[in-house]
């Protein structure tokens, strides 16, 4: 068997024995669930409730009206009891509809399947995926049907889902491809109908030879559904990466894998795609992996998007021992958390509990010109000195060096001896550059 992969990249120990032969499981319905109307890229939500307002599971409560945005849900039954800026677990607050359960779970009456994928055309596909708020669930949260609508003069022949979660620790979509695998494949086909593409590549590192046995199966007799198995490799899973290593394709700097003729959906995506579509709920809820050493029982849980951090950690049995560091996704591209009362959002992946020992191996020291982060690079970029331009604020430099090249993906934070936070500086500079285009 080939197993196709990249240039560069890094080969961090996996960590997923924890969770990856634990199926998954439903969380308790919570209490109290916090949703943030900025849960994905693009422009934020307005407010559609009121407190007070009594809502139901899969309820509209923000109504994503700019192209670029999503709309967002109740995940639970009760009343909106608050409404206000709460912390985020991407960072800073964000206005957000605090709903109080009242036990019912009681599903919308406007919740109701929207039969076959062949009775409905590409466009209506694509609404349905628009309004049930669906967006990357790799991470990203970019609003999946502004991907799947490309500019007319963008030819797309080519899908791919990415099946590589080559985080360490995390197993959410490993899980998802063993236990949801029927899903997987109708989440497929409406993306191809929507798209109008008939060639669709599932990429699956192969440390999940499972996953990969259960949809080579499950598409034997699709002539134009192919699973490809890729060598275990950080960031295997970032899209540049991705379409490299299945088609050869390399996306240009700057660009968006259309350039290239490719669409790539992750593989939670698709399953969200396929019960928007099958039951006509919107997404409300998504698998997450909770692990670490600093939890008693790390699972995949399925848990309601705002349910906060504490809730689902204490359900994998609390803390052991003091935890040092919590981060939601995995420990090369997440992000540190300073609160335990944020949410559960779209892009919620995992959350990482790492015990004080293992979060004193982050704390920073001086450079010592190695050069190791420049030889990892996978986009060929200079991590040292762009991290150095973000410390310095001096924004025009660092996009001189193409800092907006980066696709965040931590291999050089990783592999840096002195452990200098590259990626997050690099992110803010990013953040910096984006935020003074937009001014112009
Ligand atoms: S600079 Fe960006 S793309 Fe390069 S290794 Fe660091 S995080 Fe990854
Ligand atoms: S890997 Fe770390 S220590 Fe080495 S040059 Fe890069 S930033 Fe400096």
């Amino acid at each position: 068997m080939i197993r196709k992969t990249f240039k560069g990249g890094v080969h961090p120990p996996h960590y997923k024995e924890a969770t990856e032969h634990r199926e998954i499981e439903k969380a308790r319905l919570p209490q109290r669930v916090i949703i943030p109307l900025q849960q994905h890229i693009g422009a934020p939500c307005e407010l559609i409730v009121k407190v007070g307002d009594k809502v139901k599971v899969g309820q509209k409560i923000g109504e994503g009206k700019a192209f670029v945005s999503a709309p967002v849900h109740a995940s639970i039954s009760g009343e909106v009891v608050s409404i206000e800026t709460l912390p985020h677990p991407v960072g800073g607050k964000v206005l957000s509809v605090v709903i109080q359960s009242d036990g019912l779970d009681e599903v919308d009456n406007n919740i109701k399947p929207f039969g076959s994928i062949e009775s409905l055309s590409p466009e209506e596909l694509k609404k349905i995926i628009r309004e049930a708020g669906i967006v990357g669930m790799g991470g990203a949260a970019f609003p999946t049907q502004v991907k799947l609508s490309p500019p007319p003069e963008k030819t797309i022949d080519t899908v791919i889902i990415n099946g590589a979660e080559c985080e360490p620790y995390l197993t959410a979509d490993h899980r998802v491809m063993l236990e949801r695998t029927e899903d997987v494949v109708f989440g497929i086909k409406v993306v191809m109908r929507a798209v109008g593409v008939s060639s669709v590549y599932i990429g699956i590192e192969d440390n999940k030879p499972d996953a990969i046995k259960k949809l080579e199966e499950a598409v034997s007799g699709e002539e134009n559904i192919k699973v490809i198995p890729l060598r275990a490799k950080y960031p295997q899973g970032g899209e540049k990466q991705l379409i490299y290593a299945i088609t050869g394709r390399e996306v240009p700097s700057g660009g968006l894998p259309m350039e290239v003729g490719v669409i790539v959906q992750n593989v939670g995506t698709v399953t969200a795609i396929a019960r928007a579509v099958k039951t006509g709920m919107p997404l409300i809820e998504r698998v997450v992996t909770v692990t670490g050493s600093g939890v008693k029982k790390p699972r995949n849980l399925l848990a309601r998007i705002g349910t906060p951090f504490k809730d689902l950690i204490e359900e994998c049995g609390g803390f052991n021992g003091t935890p040092g560091k919590v981060i939601m996704g995995g420990p090369m591209m997440g992000i540190a958390q300073t609160s335990l009362e944020v949410p559960v959002i779209k892009g919620t992946s995992g959350i990482l509990v790492l015990t004080k020992e293992e979060a004193k191996q982050y704390e920073p020291g001086p450079c010592i010109k190695c050069a190791r982060c420049v030889d990892i690079c996978p986009i060929n970029l200079l991590p040292t000195r762009i991290s150095h331009f973000s410390q310095m604020g001096m924004w025009d430099e660092a996009e001189e060096y193409n800092a907006l090249d980066c696709i965040e993906c931590g291999s050089c934070s990783y592999i840096c001896p002195s452990k200098i936070p590259l990626v997050q500086r690099i992110r803010i500079a990013k953040g910096e550059i984006l935020a003074r285009k937009r001014k112009k």
